[in-house]
């Protein structure tokens, strides 16, 4: 699927990445051509450029983005981030790619997905309240809780959502905390939601040992990222008797091939904000981790840590994406040759999108869940989609990642055709 001969630079490029995927899904699903150019597009684009006052009185000028690939499936949804290397093609990539895990999941939203070019961590606290706020006002009419709901991405987090909120809300007169999900719990957040995406990895690994009739007893796995995903995976997966034999941060890794005691660990890195000087086990490389022995291998960190560099040497018999975009579509053909077994990002990592469906819907409803309610839809929801991919690549033939896209395609396609071309 991923085309040969290309640079690394163009095997790393996010839009080629989604593209890849979409056109060889698309092509597979014979989808029709009036509607491959539908999808291929995001319906719409909206630039920005504000003025923000700075801390010392200066005015700066900043741009800023927000992409809505899809509404057909119901309101746009997806993260806003704030870096210095945002641009419109990252952001109609991303916003792609979030229509398709919305639609691998069957919940009723689209895609988007939206950003600012600034350095935050350059950024005072107020400065990046009045840049929130601005950048809110700037997109008001494009979203809203029937529109576009945005959510915390790189950068962002429960207090830019708590921002957003209160913009939104001041510009229509009354609170309105469905805008936005991610928020802190005490304006409309939802239980669960911080370990969602953790858990849902736990489940795509459960139902990855059920599938190919491996036992849960013995497993052994090496998680890529000790941040919310990984350090939540790793807890939930130890609690259920798996082996965590590796975990590898940015700054190095550790290695216990009798299991780490992930508790212990979470304790540590808060105590020491690192995980290195654990002494629950050795240090080891990074990239040696990613390429050790394990049954499951969990790149919970970052995009393109799996490519055409290293691919052939993965020694894990399943692959369970938790971060967004680990594997680059040339590295897919070679861990397909190789027979592993890949939980796409877009399936594995839907916990988090599917726990900022249920804050909206408690949002709307003005009624609040207790936990195990929404641990326990979570889990049925991640389940049935699962089933649903791995049903669907049997069906068609075709590895798990492209089965979810032409599934994702499927879905999308099938209401576009109900609702109509309006014209
Ligand atoms: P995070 O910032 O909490 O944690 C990321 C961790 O990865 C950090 O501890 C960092 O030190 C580590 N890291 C960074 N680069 C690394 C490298 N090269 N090698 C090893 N470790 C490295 O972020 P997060 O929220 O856990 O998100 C992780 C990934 O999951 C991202 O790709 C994100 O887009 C994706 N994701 C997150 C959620 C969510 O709900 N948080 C939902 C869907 C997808």
């Amino acid at each position: 699927m991923g085309t040969p001969n290309v640079t690394l630079d163009q095997e790393i490029n996010p839009w080629e990445a989604q593209s890849a995927r979409f056109e060889f899904a698309a092509r597979k699903l014979n989808l029709d051509e009036g509607l491959w150019k539908v999808l291929r597009s995001p319906s719409r684009e909206i630039i920005v450029h504000f003025p923000v006052t700075m801390d010392d009185g200066r005015i700066e000028m900043f741009t800023g983005f927000r992409v809505q690939h899809s509404m057909v499936r119901g309101p746009a949804k997806g993260g806003i981030r704030y870096s210095p290397d945002v641009t419109l093609d990252e952001m109609r990539a991303l916003a792609g790619w979030m229509t398709w895990k919305c639609a691998v999941v069957n919940i009723p939203f689209g895609g988007a997905k939206g950003g600012v070019i600034c350095d935050p961590k350059q950024m005072s606290q107020g400065e990046l309240e009045r840049m929130t706020r601005r950048y809110t006002s700037e997109i008001i009419d494009f979203i809203g809780p029937e529109k576009d709901v945005p959510a915390p991405d790189v950068n962002t987090n429960e207090q830019t959502m708590a921002w957003i909120m209160d913009t939104y809300s001041m510009h229509m007169r009354q609170t309105v905390t469905s805008v936005v999900t991610g928020k802190p719990l005490n304006i409309g957040g939802s239980r669960g939601r911080q370990e969602a995406t953790g858990r849902g990895v736990r489940v795509a690994c459960d139902e990855s040992l059920r599938y190919l009739s491996m036992p849960i007893e013995g497993c052994r796995v090496i998680i890529q990222g000790f941040g919310n995903v990984g350090s939540n995976a790793a807890r939930l997966m130890m609690e259920l008797g798996y082996k965590i034999v590796g975990i590898s941060e940015q700054d190095g890794g550790l290695f216990n091939p009798n299991g780490i005691d992930i508790h212990q660990l979470v304790e540590f890195k808060y105590r020491n904000g690192s995980i290195l000087g654990f002494r629950g086990a050795e240090a080891m490389p990074s990239e040696e981790l990613l390429v050790s022995e394990c049954e499951i291998l969990i790149p919970a960190a970052t995009e393109n840590v799996i490519t055409s560099r290293n691919a052939d040497r993965i020694k894990a018999r399943i692959v369970v994406e938790g971060a967004n975009g680990p594997t680059t579509a040339v590295a897919d053909d070679i861990l397909a040759e190789k027979r592993i077994f890949v939980v796409p990002d877009i399936l594995a990592n839907a916990g988090g999108v599917t726990a900022s469906y249920f804050e909206w819907v408690q949002d709307r409803q003005g009624y609040f869940w207790k936990e195990a309610v929404i641990i326990e839809q979570l889990e049925a929801i991640l389940r049935e989609s699962f089933d649903d991919v791995v049903r669907y690549a049997e069906a068609h033939n075709v590895n798990n990642r492209i089965a979810a896209y032409m599934l994702a395609i499927d879905r999308v396609a099938i209401t576009i055709k109900q609702r109509g071309i309006y014209a």
